[in-house]
């Protein structure tokens, strides 16, 4: 499949549906995105072709989207297994590009602790799985009232689950309230490229594009980062880093033109 993000200007939208035009090689059986509106993600998904989508499907503005063309591996090509996968809450949603291998020992883990699947995707339980870590987080972080996830918390419980997956896995997650976009890979393919503000500064930028391949977003900018597996690209609005999952530490992004 193909994954797209995109943090920049108020046509976010229209971005991602473009990118993922470019991206339907890699899969035509559904698509969808996702956009933050105040702290919920709103998703709009269908089974029609893309390149039948003229017009923009969701009728909000957003400086932040995400998208996915599915191929379909673990299920049916139906609007329930359609991506993006939403939390529970709302909060977040995620993309995903691959196999998650060890997908039904993982789906017992969660049966056994009463999470049933609403989808038979191997995604879904990535989602499941990220809300569980999240919780854990803020239960250990705060006894008495409940704070905000953050985009640390978000990140510690990514990289966690990401390490309890087997096979080659790509995935975006988006958060809302936050206006954040995570990728995280190992083995499917991720580059990011930006439009930088500053010549010196590439780490500042004015938009930020996250896909599986580097055409899809290649007429926008030529300044890209083709990501290693086991790092996660932590993408905010303006500001980005890449963390290497195995010692979490920040790691000097090397963006190339
Ligand atoms: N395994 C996931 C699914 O079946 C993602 C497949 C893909 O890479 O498109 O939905």
């Amino acid at each position: 499949c193909g994954v797209f993000g995109y943090i920049g200007k108020d046509n976010a939208v229209t971005t991602v549906v473009q990118g993922l035009k470019h991206l339907e090689y890699r899969g035509y059986d559904s698509w969808g995105l996702a956009i933050p509106i105040k702290n919920n993600v709103e998703v709009y998904k269908t089974l029609d072709p893309l390149h039948t989508a003229d017009t923009v499907p969701i009728d909000f503005k957003s400086t932040i989207a995400l998208g996915h063309t599915r191929w379909a591996t673990h299920g049916a090509v139906n609007m329930t297994n359609c991506h993006p996968h939403v939390s529970t809450s709302k909060q977040f949603a995620l993309v995903h590009n691959g196999i998650v291998e060890n997908f039904q020992m993982l789906k017992t883990q969660l049966k056994s602790l009463n999470i049933n699947l609403i989808s038979d995707t191997d995604t879904e339980v990535i989602v499941r799985l990220i809300e569980i870590e999240l919780n854990k987080i803020k239960s250990v972080d705060n006894f008495c009232e409940k704070s905000p996830i953050t985009a640390d918390d978000y990140q510690e419980a990514l990289s966690r689950v990401f390490k309890m997956l087997k096979g080659r896995n790509t995935l975006v997650l988006i958060c809302a309230g936050l206006n954040l976009l995570f990728g995280i890979r190992n083995g499917s393919p991720l580059i990011a490229g930006i439009i930088s503000d500053h010549a010196h500064n590439q780490d500042s930028y004015s938009e930020l594009f996250i896909a599986s391949d580097y055409y899809s977003f290649a007429k926008y900018t030529n300044t890209c980062l083709l990501l290693d597996d086991w790092q996660l690209i932590r993408c905010e609005q303006k500001n980005v880093r890449v963390i290497d999952l195995k010692t979490n530490e920040i790691i000097p992004s090397n963006w190339q033109v």
